[in-house]
């Protein structure tokens, strides 16, 4: 029995009493087992503490992380929806100046613009109410759409405008003559007979005399006296565009010279059908008679030009 029994003893220093303790080892070994599994319980309780805290900060870091997302996306709705009204304002001004450009009389006259050519948008998107329903990546994807037209149509802007510009120096756009219009273009009463007459062009007086430059590149393809007309010069821009200068009193060119706009082609006179010095001036396009007020600055340059 005594081979199963611990005994512990104690010895107090304040007396000489000693204390014994008999503990008898399958009740040690017992309590030994019991504290051991509680030890093991408390460890494994520290670590699922231990991992439930990390997860907590993991859960709230997420949180946070989706927060910032949140905002991140609202900001780029922002955004998105900004840079839409702004295409949208580009869209308007594209527009504006395929307008501008269809009612430009030489843009159609020359045929740069019609129904082949400006283009615009295929489909009319109701673009603001549409934007409302859509979501980001569809807002995003409308924006690029757009966008690819605006593009397309200022390309074709571009394209007119330089050909435009080439024109510009084959376009009679200069007064011929300085003067004040004596007789416009188109049905008037003949100074001749008295009788209601289309007037093919325009009167511009002048003195005797006085310089007539060509309002554009040309060549020259006729210049020589023409009934009614007098001393008459012809002149081709090219694309169909010509031009004819009446009564002059003589030439400063021939048939066959190729000359530069503001060059002097003859003087003004009053031969042929006319009643006094004066510069009779036609613009056509095709052989076709255009108003040549159209196509001239709104005023004459002045007399000292
Ligand atoms: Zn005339």
């Amino acid at each position: 029995m005594k081979k199963n029994a611990l005994t512990l003893i104690i010895v107090p220093e304040a007396s000489s009493r000693l204390h014994k303790l008999r503990l008898r080892l399958p009740g040690l070994y017992a309590f030994s087992a019991i504290a051991l599994v509680a030890l093991l319980l408390l460890a494994g309780l520290g670590i699922a503490y231990t991992r439930m805290a990390l997860q907590t900060a993991g859960y709230s870091a997420l949180v946070e992380e989706n927060q910032a997302l949140r905002i991140a996306n609202k900001n780029l709705e922002v955004a998105t929806r900004q840079l839409n009204s702004k295409i949208r304002g580009l869209e308007n001004l594209s527009n504006r100046i395929h307008e501008l450009m269809e009612d430009d009389t030489w843009n159609n006259r020359l045929g740069l613009v019609g129904d082949t050519g400006i283009g615009g948008s295929v489909e009319d998107y109701p673009t603001a109410t549409i934007l409302e329903e859509l979501d980001l990546q569809e807002n995003i994807d409308l924006v690029w759409t757009h966008a690819a037209e605006i593009e397309t149509d200022l390309r074709f802007v571009e394209e007119v405008a330089e050909r435009r510009a080439d024109q510009l120096l084959l376009t009679p756009s200069l007064w011929p003559v300085a003067g004040p219009i004596r007789s416009s273009y188109g049905r008037r009463r003949d100074p001749f007979t008295g009788e209601s007459k289309m007037h093919r062009g325009l009167d511009i007086g002048a003195l005797y005399g006085t310089e007539v430059h060509a309002p554009a590149n040309a060549t020259v393809v006729l210049a020589q006296r023409q009934a009614a007309y007098g001393n008459l010069i012809v002149l081709d821009h090219g694309d169909g565009i010509t031009t004819r200068y009446g009564h002059l009193a003589r030439f400063n060119v021939k048939k066959g010279d190729v000359i530069e706009k503001g060059d002097i082609i003859g003087f003004v006179g009053s031969t042929g059908r006319s009643t006094g010095p004066h510069l009779h001036y036609e613009v056509r396009l095709e052989d076709r008679t255009l108003n040549p007020r159209n196509y001239l600055p709104v005023d004459p340059p002045s007399l000292a030009d």
